[in-house]
């Protein structure tokens, strides 16, 4: 595999690719750059091109590695949300990817009032209605969005999905639309923005960004292959 210069280079123009196809502006699509596994040093690399965002999954990885990068940088926590950690996540992460039930939506408001300050987060569907995987059902979510949305500490900016395998990117278009149209769905009985689609991996990211994404997360098109899975790590 290339080196990390190259391999970042060449997401970012298969990104401003997918946005013209879908008359999208480059500027509303975020990369984060998932670098679970990986090291500060691989990081840094990334960095030194300009990347500022960044993805972990488990949070005893992902502190030390925080600690050893310049403070400018944000991150993101995709993993599943233990409740012990949640004061630690929100001290060292800027946004949560995988809120999946209202109890735990009410728990880190709680841990977020407590802190003094407005938690930034993403909610978890499960799309596929797979055993395997967290998330609300859509329907669940279509019952709880308004007292969801109504929590004070929370800042709801949108839904996450990791959508079921599919053996090709255009397969896996189904389920961003679905994503997309139950977001509309949730606008139109909440009246709450919920901007913000975090969806697309390394294997279907422009597929993503053609039905809508706003966040794709996307790791070993950047890093290279995980040696690892990690503990935690949803999906
Ligand atoms: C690991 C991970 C990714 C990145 O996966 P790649 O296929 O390496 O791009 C994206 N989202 C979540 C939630 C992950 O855990």
């Amino acid at each position: 595999m290339a080196g990390i210069d190259a391999n970042l280079a060449d997401v970012r123009n298969r990104m401003v690719g997918a946005c013209n196809r879908a008359g999208r502006d480059p500027h509303s699509v975020e990369l984060i750059a998932v670098s679970k596994t990986f090291s500060v040093a691989d990081i840094a690399e990334a960095v030194m091109m300009g990347q500022q965002v960044f993805g972990e999954s488990r949070l005893q990885e992902a502190e030390p590695k925080i600690d050893a990068l310049p403070k400018s940088l944000s991150w993101h926590f995709i993993g599943s949300v233990q409740r012990n950690k949640v004061r630690k996540i929100l001290q060292k992460f800027g946004v949560i990817h995988a809120i999946d039930s209202l109890r735990l939506a009410e728990y880190v408001n709680g841990v977020a009032a407590d802190l003094g300050l407005v938690a930034e987060v993403f909610l978890q569907v499960n799309v596929g209605n797979e055993a395997s995987k967290g998330g609300f059902e859509p329907a669940i979510l279509r019952q709880e969005i308004i007292k969801l949305c109504a929590l004070q500490n929370l800042k709801v900016r949108g839904l996450m999905s990791i959508p079921p395998e599919e053996p090709d990117p255009e397969s896996a278009r189904h389920w961003f639309v679905s994503l997309r149209e139950l977001r509309d769905d949730l606008v139109k009985i909440s009246s709450f923005p919920l901007q913000d689609l975090s969806m697309g991996m390394s294997g279907d990211f422009e597929v993503a960004i053609e039905e809508g994404a706003t966040h794709v997360r996307v790791g070993s098109l950047i890093f290279g292959r995980r040696s690892r899975r990690v503990e935690g790590e949803l999906g």
